[in-house]
């Protein structure tokens, strides 16, 4: 699962298929996986039937694992998915993907990784201790399990113009530029134009700003750009994203004005968390304003979703109306994203998976015990 035509095509060389024969196989095996859901090589009768037992041998075509669904009441759902550790009878870690409806379109939540390396003061998943990058099957994959529980495969009588996930956000947990070659190769597979097919202008990869890389996503990935900005000056910046003490403000926005097809068709998104008293000024939005200048930006601003324990609060409501009046006179549109599913631990910042909070606690109990 996950990979690009190319890798399938050289997978099924491997496997001992006629050269001929690739492009041709591969294109059979890539509708039966993307355009029809299949978890099985069975359903793919295009291919005989010796051929499909061998694939079955070889090829490992299964679904992630689904631990739990919940659904929150505002329509939002989130799966929490247990990936294979590699050592039998080891349970794998768990990342989380979040569905949020919302009038007209539907958007996929998808994880880059296990936790985050990156230790952002208002993110929940940055003090999550286990970090793995995921495989690019991966991530394909909770588009595959979303799919599925939505039941929007073509064989469910659904039509390609009645979809239900139409946009993907790269902002579940993990810094996506930090797992670059699995994030591309997943996104290409998820763009490609048979199968998946959500083009590149519905999916949104978000980073904190990791700066040698961004130049790089542009012309490699091609999707729109959202970049964690949060703060208007490095002191600010530096507490919140921690990265910034390695690629400063003004190295995160001169990369952004050189992010390759920037134009105002194709916009940065600049996300922006309120936080009460440390970012929520007046100051600080007309600083926003001033310092974005010149690029072709949206703002989107994202109320502090809380967690157990979190330093912070989420600024005052009337604050938020106030700095989005200011942004929004200086002519941009500045949606204000609409928490959602905060009742399930669903909304920005708060994915971390239980588990592994109960293995750190369980951990921690172990190690308070005297040793023999
Ligand atoms: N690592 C990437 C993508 C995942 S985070 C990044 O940082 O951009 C997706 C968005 O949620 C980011 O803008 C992040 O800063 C924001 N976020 C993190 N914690 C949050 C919280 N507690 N409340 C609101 N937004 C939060
Ligand atoms: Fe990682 Fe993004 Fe959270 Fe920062 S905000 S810790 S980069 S997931």
């Amino acid at each position: 699962m996950g990979l690009t035509r190319p890798q399938l095509m050289e997978a099924l060389a491997r496997f001992g298929l006629p050269e001929k024969q690739l492009r041709m196989r591969a294109g059979q095996i890539w509708t039966g996986l993307y355009t029809r859901g299949l978890t099985s090589f069975e359903g793919m009768t295009a291919l005989s039937k010796d051929l499909r037992a061998a694939l079955a041998e070889a090829f490992d075509i299964s679904r992630l694992e689904v631990v739990t669904e919940q659904k929150s009441v505002d329509g939002t759902r989130q799966w929490l998915i247990r990936l294979p550790s590699g050592v039998p009878s080891v349970p794998g870690p768990e990342i989380e993907t979040v569905y949020i409806p919302e009038e007209g379109r539907g958007t996929l939540c998808i994880s880059s990784q296990v936790g985050c390396t990156l230790t952002c003061t208002f993110c929940h998943t940055g003090t999550q201790k286990l970090v793995r990058n995921l495989t690019a099957g991966e991530i394909v994959g909770q588009l595959l399990v979303a799919r599925d529980a939505l039941g929007e495969w073509p064989d469910s009588g659904r039509n390609n113009d009645d979809r239900l996930v139409t946009n993907i956000v790269m902002m579940g947990m993990g810094e996506p530029l930090y797992n670059f070659d699995n994030v591309r190769d997943a996104l290409e597979v998820i763009s490609d134009g048979e199968g998946l097919s959500l083009s590149k202008r519905r999916i949104t990869l978000s980073t904190s700003g990791v700066v040698p890389m961004i130049e790089k996503a542009g012309e490699e990935i091609g999707c729109m750009l959202a970049i964690s900005l949060h703060a208007v000056n490095d002191e600010t910046r530096n507490r919140l994203v921690p990265l910034n003490k390695k690629y400063p403000i003004s190295e995160l926005l001169e990369a952004c004005r050189n992010y390759p097809g920037l134009s105002n068709a194709r916009r940065i998104t600049f996300e922006y968390v309120m936080l009460k008293d440390v970012n929520d000024s007046i100051e600080d939005a007309k600083e926003l304003v001033r310092l974005l200048k010149g690029i072709p930006a949206k703002i989107n601003l994202i109320p502090f979703n809380p967690w157990p324990g979190s330093p912070y609060e989420c600024s005052d409501w009337a604050q938020i109306e106030k700095f989005a009046d200011f942004i929004n006179r200086a002519g941009y549109a500045s949606p204000v994203r609409t928490p959602r599913g905060r009742d399930i631990m669903a909304a920005c910042g708060q994915l971390k998976s239980e588990t592994v909070k109960k293995r750190a606690s369980e951990r921690f109990k172990q190690e308070a015990q005297p040793s023999a």
